[in-house]
């Protein structure tokens, strides 16, 4: 069911937001056109989707099929044309900005291709940074920070800043930040695109791990290979779901390595 839901809700309100076992994301008849007038170029056309905890989805299509501008929509980072957007239970497309950034930073974690770290900080200080910003105390930030950092097989270059790092470990920076706040949805963009081909199932497995009852991921790549770790492929082509198979339904042979 969904829900209307008040711009000006607390933080508070936001910190109880019920993040599973079910929906963690919705769409519906969600719109996007880029620019107005002779310069309109419509690109997402009418799409429906649900993302639910315990699922590892991948969404797969062509270059400018839309995946980037779905993708960041899901994320509260752009909003649609038409239609309504729901992430962990709370409406977000058209709710205000601030809003939408509490709800962002409680439930979704985000993994671009290029990174985007802080060039000036250290490995450490870039996982704490988002956690920081959500209200916890630097030191404690920190020590998470250094935990997940850790456990994604970086322990020894906690202190290194990103030019001392290389694209694989950078990436993995990334995904530690992304996990850190042990958000319900992980969405993350080509993330193995800049990857060599071990560095980058590495990386899946790390986000694979995160799956649970209650979290789940979508990750968008034309990478094929990345197929074996998901539960569900949805393909999209000129803005529009043309595809979206569950485990049950895809060939054992397109799950095998
Ligand atoms: P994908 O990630 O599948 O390659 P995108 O979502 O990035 O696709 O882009 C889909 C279409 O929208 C492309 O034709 C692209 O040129 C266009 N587009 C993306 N961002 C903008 C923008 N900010 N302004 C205008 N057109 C855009
Ligand atoms: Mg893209």
């Amino acid at each position: 069911m969904i829900t209307n839901v008040t711009t000006e809700s607390t933080s508070a309100s936001v910190a109880t937001i019920p993040c599973g076992p079910c929906v963690l994301a919705r769409t519906v008849a969600v719109t996007k056109t880029y620019g107005t007038g002779a310069l309109a170029t419509p690109v997402l056309h009418g799409i429906d989707l649900e993302l639910r905890a315990g699922e590892f989805a991948l969404l797969m299509g062509p270059s400018g099929s839309g995946k980037t501008t779905l993708i960041s929509i899901l994320a509260g980072l752009l909003r649609p044309t038409n239609g309504l957007v729901e992430l962990c239970g709370e409406v977000i497309s058209d709710a205000s900005e601030t809003f939408v950034t509490r709800v962002r930073r409680r439930a979704v974690g985000f993994v671009f291709q290029s990174y985007n770290l802080f060039p000036a900080l250290t490995a450490v200080d870039n996982v704490a940074e988002v956690m920081c910003l959500k209200g916890m105390p630097r030191s404690q930030a920190r020590d998470v920070s250094r935990q997940v950092l850790t456990r994604v097989g970086l322990g020894d270059r906690l202190m290194h800043r990103p030019s001392e790092l290389s694209g694989g470990q950078k990436q993995r920076v990334a995904v530690a930040r992304a996990l850190a706040g042990e958000p319900a949805l992980v969405l993350g963009d080509e993330i193995t695109a800049a990857l060599d081909g071990r560095t980058a199932m590495e990386v899946m497995e790390l986000l694979h791990a995160h799956v649970s009852a209650e979290r789940g991921v979508l990750i968008v790549t034309h990478d094929r290979r990345l197929e074996r770790f998901a539960d569900r492929v949805i393909e999209i082509e000129d803005g529009r779901v043309v595809g979206d198979l569950r485990d049950m339904q895809r060939s054992p042979a397109r799950r095998e390595p």
